[in-house]
């Protein structure tokens, strides 16, 4: 009975074993095409990855060099300006601001301490304006100023948004970094509109045509991008005085004051 028992108990175990056995290998295989599943779906995600960290990273790299330029765009002040410019004229630094014949130079190449603050517009802009705009008036052209005065931290907080909206190079097209800005100088204005196409408008005509007569011109033509380095800005006006505005209408074919005095205006 004792041998029946045991012969018995060992066919289970043998049994049992199998039973485990092949269990334990169908455990396995199921977990088997589960990874294979998984495993072709993983390296699609994997690569999804990849492809979303390369651009990532691509990114990322020209990001780290521009770090360092940040400080440029605070100060980038060009200290050793030319004695003579290109034309024979004398250029005269008093308290860290640049003349020409008198004449307050402000864009690229030529900057504005940032203490430089006159706090508003200068009665020289003002008079001829209000003269100017009473003219306007009477020829049914109403001229209101959208902009003035703008200190240097004005000027660094606007530019700054500008560079976080479009990016600095295309904000370095219609901005003046801080320093740069000819709205620092207490001279110029941007009247009425801000789209390039008032310029075609009544009051933009008007502008255009008048504006010399009392003193102003419009400081960046169209077409002047590289000489100015700003885009058309038929709107912005700056003080001159009548005797250099008159030479730079020049029959409504503007010159820049770049280009008359032989000036560049470049980063
Ligand atoms: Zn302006």
């Amino acid at each position: 009975m004792k041998k029946k028992l045991l012969i018995i108990l060992s066919i289970l175990i043998v049994v049992g074993g199998v039973y485990f056995t092949w269990t334990k290998t169908q455990k396995k295989e199921e977990p088997k095409e589960e990874t294979s599943e998984k495993q072709e779906e993983t390296p699609k995600e994997t690569e999804k990855e990849e492809e979303k960290e390369e651009p990532k990273e691509e990114e990322v790299q020209p990001e780290e060099p521009e770090q360092p330029e940040e400080p440029i765009v605070e100060p980038s002040r060009h200290t050793n300006y030319p004695g003579t410019t290109s034309k024979g004229y004398t250029v005269e630094v008093i308290d860290g601001i640049a003349y020409i014949n008198g004449i307050l130079i402000a864009n690229k190449t030529y900057s504005l301490p940032s203490d430089y603050y006159p706090g508003g517009l200068l009665n020289d802009f003002l008079n001829p304006y209000y003269e100017m705009q009473a003219a306007a008036s009477n020829d049914g052209i109403s001229l209101e100023i959208i902009s003035g005065f703008r200190s240097y931290d004005d000027q660094d907080w606007i530019y700054n948004n500008y560079v976080d909206r479009d990016g600095k190079e295309a904000a370095d097209r219609y901005s003046a970094r801080p320093g740069h800005s000819e709205h620092q100088t207490g001279l110029a204005a941007d009247i009425n509109s801000l789209y390039q196409s008032w310029g075609e408008t009544a009051e933009g005509i008007w502008l255009n045509t008048h504006c010399a007569d009392y003193g102003f011109i419009i400081r960046y033509p169209q077409g002047k991008e590289s000489i100015t380095g700003y885009m058309y800005e038929p709107w912005h006006i700056r003080y001159v005085g009548k005797d250099l505005a008159q030479k730079l209408y020049n029959n409504g074919d503007w010159i820049t004051l770049e280009e008359y005095f032989g000036i560049t205006s470049q980063y």
